[in-house]
């Protein structure tokens, strides 16, 4: 619930000391009985006192429409190459505390203005370096969005096009793998509108919560079940990820060749995809290994590289095996050598076997000598931690745009010449190329619950445009809307929550 604290319109309505409107003259109107009416989006909800709207982000503060959440400032004090302020004139002395270089506002607890042709909640002039700049802030409503998520992991999580389901309900499908990671693509506007109203609102729910990055269980139609979060492991049938694979089979054969050179005769490391085979593989041809005469399963696509030697599964490098040796197709009695020195590992390292070859050539598991140990080791050194990464995919092509300008393909145009830079909640976004503002961002370079829900349902996600404002005016802004960042300082005074900006992103006015 709101207070007065996060409600400026509230103790401020008679001796707001700026041009600023109030919360309900922007978003919303009093009705009679103290009820009021929130027109932040088509739901259009009427508050009654000391409640909030549907979608928990409003509410009624002693008659006054109030956002639920602080708006958030992102304040750096760590630019350096922005105009250098100097700490103090020369006949004080530097009281200890770092000079702001910037304040940037965000579009954290912003609002939305609804309908769309409304100039956007905050049109924001700053100076950054000397250039006049304006960055417009709003809670963009998205209809047309989702995840795109990136598990780092070798195990198969289910076939590709496979559904996921979240709380029963189908709310995206698994896509391509990357290389060592399994990829899921949620939401978007079909799983979003196209199902049953608990289809969308379990997707949304969703999409929200993941974007938080809160633990979100899904299950994989056919195959696992999993817990995802962003900036975490994956848990994937109850058991934390550790690592994500150093390559492929046959990369990992191509880095390590030469370390294992002179310990062993032949190393296969398994992999769900391509298997390899140091013998056969240019790597070991290029030391002058000899073949080992193990021919492995599956299709032999070129020198030492094979697809197809397993089922994928949960067991060696992603496929359905739990025993090594059910790989081996045959042994060739005419090439391979008795007291043969094998390795069969996977792409992690995490499971490996070190075997000899007896007198009638079969496999016979040994100590690992301390060299081979080493190698298997260095593999997994150089697997990366295992992360869940979660990218939000939203369009903010279509009307949104027009609470930034009144010819919106002024703005969709100068995005695209990236004389406008697009931010999210501060962070940067990536800029599909093509018609419209497609956009995708790392939900771990933003502030923490940024993401909110209208009942629609659409996803509420803070979306902001900067860019010098001789721009802004010679591509038809608002600029009679433009306030400073002193009054909007000002109007929301100690309510307004100052963040430290996060210096690994680039600063957004720069
Ligand atoms: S759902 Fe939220 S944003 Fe939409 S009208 Fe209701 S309170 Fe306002």
């Amino acid at each position: 619930m709101a207070t007065e604290k996060n409600n400026p319109s509230a103790d401020k309505k008679s001796s707001k000391p700026t041009g600023i409107p109030s919360m309900t003259e922007r978003f919303g109107a009093r009705e009679k009985d103290g009820i009021v009416r929130c027109d932040a989006c088509p739901v259009l909800c009427r508050i009654r006192p000391e409640r909030s709207g549907a979608c928990g982000r409003y509410a009624n503060v002693k008659g006054e429409l109030a956002r639920v959440d602080p708006l958030v400032l992102l304040e750096n004090s760590l630019d350096s190459d922005s105009e250098v302020v100097p700490f103090v004139d020369s006949s004080s002395e530097w009281d200890g505390n770092l000079i702001q270089q910037g304040t940037f506002v965000t579009a954290i607890g912003a609002g939305t203005t609804y309908p769309d042709y409304k100039p956007a909640p905050f049109i924001v002039a700053t100076q950054y370096d000397k250039v006049e700049t304006v960055t417009v802030v709003s809670e963009g409503i998205f209809s047309y969005c989702g995840v795109k998520i990136k598990l780092d992991t070798d195990k198969h999580l289910g076939a590709e096009q496979a559904d996921v389901l979240c709380d029963g309900q189908r709310i995206g499908h698994v896509t391509t793998t990357e290389y060592g990671s399994p990829m899921l693509s949620l939401g978007g506007v079909n799983h979003l509108t196209g199902g049953s109203k608990r289809e969308g609102k379990v997707t949304c729910n969703a999409i929200m919560a993941l974007c938080n990055r809160q633990p979100v269980e899904l299950v994989v139609a056919g195959g696992c079940s999993m817990v995802v979060q962003a900036g975490h492991a994956p848990i994937i049938d109850g058991v934390p990820e550790k690592h994500m694979r150093v390559g492929c089979g046959s990369a990992t054969i191509g880095i390590f060749a030469e370390q294992w050179h002179g310990h062993v005769d032949e190393v296969i490391v398994i992999d769900e995809h391509i298997t390899g085979v140091l013998s056969e593989h240019q790597a070991g041809r290029c030391l002058g290994m000899k073949p080992s005469g193990i021919r492995i399963r599956g299709r032999r696509s070129t020198p030492g590289r094979y697809f197809n030697v397993a089922n994928p599964g949960q067991g060696w490098g992603g496929t359905d095996i739990n025993d090594p040796f059910s790989i081996i197709e045959s042994i060739d009695d005419n090439v391979a050598c008795s007291g043969s020195r094998v390795l069969m590992t996977t792409t992690t390292g995490e499971e490996s076997i070190y075997c000899v070859l007896d007198e009638k050539l079969q496999p016979v598991k040994a100590a690992m000598p301390d060299a081979v140990q080493i190698v298997v080791d260095r593999i997994r050194e150089n697997c990366e931690p295992s992360l869940c990464s979660v990218l939000f995919v939203g369009g903010a092509g279509g009307s949104l745009r027009a609470g930034v300008t009144e010819n919106p393909i002024s703005l969709t145009q100068s995005v695209k010449e990236t004389l406008t830079r697009v931010t999210m909640g501060g962070a940067p976004v990536y800029v599909w190329p093509g018609g419209g503002i497609t956009i995708m961002v790392d939900v771990t370079r933003m502030p923490e619950n940024s993401f909110g829900y209208v009942p629609t349902p659409a996803i509420v996600a803070p979306i902001e445009f900067t860019l010098s404002r001789d721009r802004y005016t010679a591509m038809g802004g608002h600029v009679d809307f433009i306030q400073s960042l002193e009054e909007i300082r000002d109007y929301y005074g100690d309510s307004a929550q100052s963040n430290s900006w996060n210096p690994k992103n680039p600063w957004p006015l720069k």
